[in-house]
């Protein structure tokens, strides 16, 4: 937001003040002094001399520190906090910076996969996981999802935050920015997820446990699982209680039944089916392959 008419002078920013530099933004109370040519080179949009930017300065910080700064947001290889992601994704899509579009990108393209397997792999692993309440984090992915033309990474995002209750959900500064009529599509989709989650469930309630090594044991067992919900996408969560072949037997149909789900999200959350986002996400991939290098600061 612009706040030029605060009465609160603005604030220059140290890591993002070049006293040789020939060019201020300012957003949100803060001032940012850069280099001109370096963003000229990124981003035809900005090659102005002063400039009062419309924009978040928190999203704006990271952006600046993005493009001028090499090490502050590398390649997936390195982790960063969702929010810093997101803040970049925003700007560099709407100031056409290609090279840092790309790079969130590809760490969306992680957090966010397009293969059960590698959702599956996710949500059991440690590895790419989200940091305690950094789900609460990601509400502006179902906008900018659309809005910067990824609409593959959506089903992972809606799945994500599925298991969030509403209750929670409800008192989230994320949640609260969104406008009435994201919220409306969320929580129409969310309600298409789990119903025909708990479709895809169904199998529990009649498992095949021949060899159960166990009986009593593990049908109080599945007794308590069917008052859950998460372990349907998380095979290897609640089952520590079960015998070694109901186990498996668990885990072979969680599986299962959750690639059934997985294959038909998109459609409950209205978008176009699989293919058509993968080949999205492939040409996405192959646009940037020639456009990959970026320019060095000086
Ligand atoms: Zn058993």
């Amino acid at each position: 937001m612009d706040s030029s008419s605060s009465c609160v002078p603005p604030q220059g920013v140290p890591e993002l003040w070049f006293a040789d530099a020939d060019v201020v933004f300012h957003a949100g109370g803060k001032i940012f002094r850069v280099h001109r040519g370096i963003l000229s080179a990124r981003s035809p949009k900005t090659a102005v001399t002063r400039i009062n930017l419309p924009d978040d300065a928190t999203d704006v910080y990271h952006l600046f520190l993005a493009i001028f700064d090499a090490g502050y947001f590398e390649s997936p290889l390195s982790k960063y906090p969702i929010s810093v992601i997101i803040s970049i994704l925003r700007l560099a899509h709407k100031y056409d910076v290609a090279f840092l579009k790309r790079r969130v990108v590809t760490h969306l393209n992680q957090l966010f996969p397009t293969e059960w397997t590698d959702f599956s792999d996710l949500m059991s692993s440690k590895i790419h996981k989200f940091q305690e309440g950094e789900e609460h984090e990601i509400f502006p992915l179902l906008a900018l999802g659309e809005t910067t033309g990824i609409q593959w990474i959506l089903p992972a995002v809606n799945l994500r935050l599925l298991f969030l209750p509403l209750s929670v959900l409800f008192q989230l500064e994320t949640w609260n920015a969104l406008d009435t009529s994201q919220k409306q599509k969320y929580l129409v989709n969310r309600e298409e997820c789990i119903e025909n989650l708990v479709h895809c469930g169904n199998w529990l309630w009649s498992p095949s446990r021949e060899s159960c090594l166990s009986v009593p044991q593990c049908t109080a067992r599945f007794r308590f699982l069917r008052a859950g919900g998460s372990w349907k996408l998380r095979p290897t969560g609640p089952m520590c209680c079960l015998c070694d072949a109901c186990k498996q037997h668990m885990r072979e149909k969680a599986l299962e039944s959750g690639q059934q789900f997985w294959g038909d999200v998109p459609l409950y959350i209205n978008l176009d089916d699989w293919n058509t986002l993968r080949d999205a996400k492939d040409r996405f991939s192959k646009m940037f392959i020639a456009s990959a290098v970026a320019p060095s600061p000086p």
